[in-house]
Formats: structure tokens, sequence, C-alpha cells
């Protein structure tokens, strides 16, 4: 087994095994693999070894990453910050979008997703603390946002990303993302679909995972050190 797999497998184990101590279902957490700043080789490992859902924060270097890799059935996911001059490409090339906090940057999506692809599957990133080094949008402001965003016919609204101020302490963390499921939880009673609630990374997974994401994002402690 490959550095790779063995990553894998544990991250895995460690999904199925706070799934079951939180009860949650099992199987409803997803993973996406964080792939920016790896190599393409790296990401040719994780794909034979079984992993389909890439993430990236920045166009050029995802650019060649999936040109080369055209040939595999990944789905990539956008997750980094997202500049108008941009949009054209990434509305072409990916097939999620996670990291929406602007309508201007919805709407210009939405108007330019080839009319050959399906709607571009989108996450509201949101910035819960209110940290001014982080985008996303505020808890009160999200409520508008996903209302228009809805109503774009060439993007379909998910769900929530979010990346909350770090902690080292698993109950600060777990306080973090129960407020991002309640956010979750209220958008879905004013009758939006979502289904995707995309937090957790490498040092929070499982608080993340006993609060009801449905999808972690891991990056260092699939591929190691970036
Ligand atoms: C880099 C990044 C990750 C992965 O972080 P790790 O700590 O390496 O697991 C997840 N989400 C976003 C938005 C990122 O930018």
């Amino acid at each position: 087994m490959n550095e790779f797999s063995k990553n894998l497998s544990l991250i895995k184990n460690t999904i199925a095994d706070s799934e079951l101590r939180y009860g949650r279902n099992p199987g409803s957490v997803s993973l996406l693999a964080v792939s920016k700043g790896q190599s393409i080789e790296k990401i040719k490992q994780a794909i034979n070894a079984g992993q389909r859902s890439f993430g990236e924060n920045y166009l050029q270097e995802a650019l060649l990453k999936i040109t080369a890799l055209t040939d595999q059935t990944i789905e990539w996911h956008f997750i980094g910050a997202i500049q108008s001059n941009k949009t054209k490409k990434i509305a072409a090339s990916f097939q999620w979008v996670q990291s929406i906090s602007e309508f201007n940057i919805a709407k210009r999506l939405n108007d330019q997703r080839p009319s050959t692809l399906p709607p571009l599957n989108i996450c509201l990133q949101v910035n819960l603390a209110e940290e001014t080094n982080k985008s996303g949008i505020t808890a009160e402001n999200v409520f508008a946002l996903a209302a228009e965003c809805a109503k774009l016919p060439r993007l379909r609204l998910r769900g929530l990303m979010a990346i909350p101020a770090i902690s080292h302490d698993f109950n600060e963390q777990r306080a973090s993302f129960r407020q991002l499921y309640q956010l979750y939880q209220a958008l879905c009673e004013q009758g939006l679909a979502l289904d995707t609630l995309s937090m957790g990374m490498s040092q929070d997974m499982v608080a993340a995972i006993a609060e009801g994401t449905t999808m972690v994002r891991i990056g260092t402690a699939l591929f190691g050190k970036r």
C-alpha cells in the first residue's frame, strides 16, 4: 500500500467510527480530498486508491490538473477565493463551487455555465465569526443570498461551506459547527432543498461529524504537508 492509501483508509475509518459514535447514518459523511499544492502524480495515486472528489483553491493550478486528468471520472470542487475575471473558466471546468459569498459572482457563474453541462453545484461560504481575513458571508446575510441564488437556473444550490475560527479545543470546535448546522437547518426550513453542509478539515473533522457535516474537506491528513 502506498502512503496515500494508508492515509485514506485511516481517514475513512475515522469517518465511519465518528458516524457510529455520534449517531450519524453510516455513509452520510463524504470525503473531499483537498489537492491544492499537491502534484498530479499524487492525485493519480489518490485516484488509483479509489478517491474521486478533489478540491482546489487556485484556478491556474487546478486547470493544469484538470487538463492532465481529463480521462478520469473526477468531480472537481472549487473551494478558493473567486475573482470575477476567473468565473468563466471556473464555470466551464468544475462540477462544484463551494466558495460563493457574493451574488455578483453567482450570477456570472450562472450566465457563463456552458449549456452543454448540467447546472453547476454551489455552496455558499459562511464566515461565522466574521473574521476579516476570511471570505464568506455573515450568517445574517446568508438567507437573502441563498434565496437569490436558488433562482438561478444554471446553478444548483446544494448548501453551505465554512472554515470556522481555528480552535484546538474539541468543545469549542463543536460549538462553531453546531451554529453552522443550525443555520443550515434554518435555510432548509425556509423551503430550500439543500443536502450539503461542507465543514471539517484535517484538524477538526471529528467535531464536524459530531455536529452534522455531510462533507469533510481533507488535505494535509491525506496527502501530507503541502
Ligand atoms: C486547504 C483547505 C482545506 C484542507 O485543509 P487541511 O487542513 O489541509 O485538511 C479545506 N478547505 C479549504 C477551503 C481549504 O482551503
